[in-house]
């Protein structure tokens, strides 16, 4: 879809401003309320916007501004569940924590993301993606006292993913990603239901639909966990077959400094691939060569033209300079490769 030969873009979430909320942290606590919160997310998805466009990346997002996690916001604006009655439930098998509870019938009374869309439309004519939760993040992310069914919740989910995926589709956004850090840990429910309950999230959707899959941001529950992993992550091994099959076009991974054997791209032959080339669980800026490194071993498994350039993951809990550094090393490795691609 896109004209630019590997056009690159980000994962989803950028640092936000020290005025706007507490950098360089989770669920971090706003600064401003009401309407001079309004003004101020705004005011930082342009910055984050400007960034973007600065370092040269053709494929731009909101950078998550206006959201304070990218699972919560999501089902904080849902009618059926309650903030306030708090469970505690182990994430991913990974870590506890105190999560909120379905209590009811979930649904949207309102749609969540499409206001920023459009605002974000309005200030760019370039490509724009567009991050939601997949439906098996959600669920893993609650307390169910109500369906009592990972599964049924799921499809509940889906349903309602699509309804916010179909108006943002309207508010012309051209990639619906769906963030689904689950797929890596839960194989027999991807398989069982995981892809099916995506598939049914972009039903109808015309732009183009990609889904997520990491191994989560640099914090200490994820970087622990990668420790257990061994010297070969081949956990995309269960997911891939599955996605390879789906109707979802791009499938966006990890690949910078991770151990994922790169011929596991094999297995989704055919789909466009985000190759993150850029690690979020480290300070340390990549060297545009370091990046073109990872993207010419990518080539070997994946079509040029179907390889877009990525960050493994979202850089929200990065500090700004260091998120700045990653985006223009992106740029600049891809534009290494391309000209190799180009011959000139
Ligand atoms: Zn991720």
């Amino acid at each position: 879809m896109s004209k630019i030969l590997l056009p690159t873009s980000t994962a989803g979430s950028l640092p936000k401003p020290s005025w706007l909320a507490e950098p360089e942290k989770l669920w971090s606590e706003w600064k401003f309320e009401g309407d001079e919160l309004l003004q101020a997310k705004q005011d930082a998805l342009l910055v984050s916007l400007a960034e973007q466009t600065h370092a040269g990346i053709d494929i731009v997002s909101d950078g998550e501004q206006t959201r304070q996690h990218f699972v919560t916001t999501f089902i904080e604006h849902l009618d059926g569940v309650d903030f306030n009655q708090r469970e505690t439930v182990r994430i991913r098998n990974r870590y506890d924590a105190s999560v909120p509870s379905v209590v009811g019938e979930v649904s949207r009374p309102k749609s969540v993301f499409v206001d920023d869309a459009k605002f974000l439309r309005a200030h760019t004519d370039k490509l724009i993606k567009w991050a939601l939760p997949g439906p098996m993040t959600m669920i893993d992310t609650l307390y169910d006292g109500h369906y009592k069914s990972r599964e049924k919740l799921a499809w509940e989910f889906a349903k309602i993913l699509n309804e916010e995926a179909r108006e943002l589709e309207a508010a012309g956004v051209d990639i619906i990603q769906f963030d689904e850090p689950a797929f890596n840990v839960f194989f027999d429910e991807v398989n069982d239901w995981g892809v099916a309950t995506l598939e049914r999230a972009i039903e109808g959707l015309k732009c183009q639909t990609a889904v997520h899959i990491c191994y989560g941001y640099g914090i200490k529950a994820n970087t622990d966990w990668k420790q257990t992993l061994g010297n070969e992550w081949r956990q995309y091994e269960e997911s891939f077959p599955k996605l390879q099959q789906s109707k979802i076009d791009i499938v966006s991974l990890e690949c910078q400094n991770s151990h994922v054997p790169m011929d596991l791209i094999e297995l989704i032959r055919g789909k466009t691939v985000m190759v993150g080339a850029i690690d979020v669980a480290t300070n340390q800026i990549e060297t545009p060569e370091q990046v073109a490194d990872t993207l010419r071993k990518a080539l070997q498994f994946v079509d040029a033209d179907k390889l877009y350039p990525s960050t493994n993951c979202g850089m929200a809990p990065l500090s700004r300079t260091v998120a700045r550094g990653k985006l223009n090393a992106l740029s600049e490795g891809a534009a290494i490769v391309r000209r190799e691609l180009l011959g000139k």
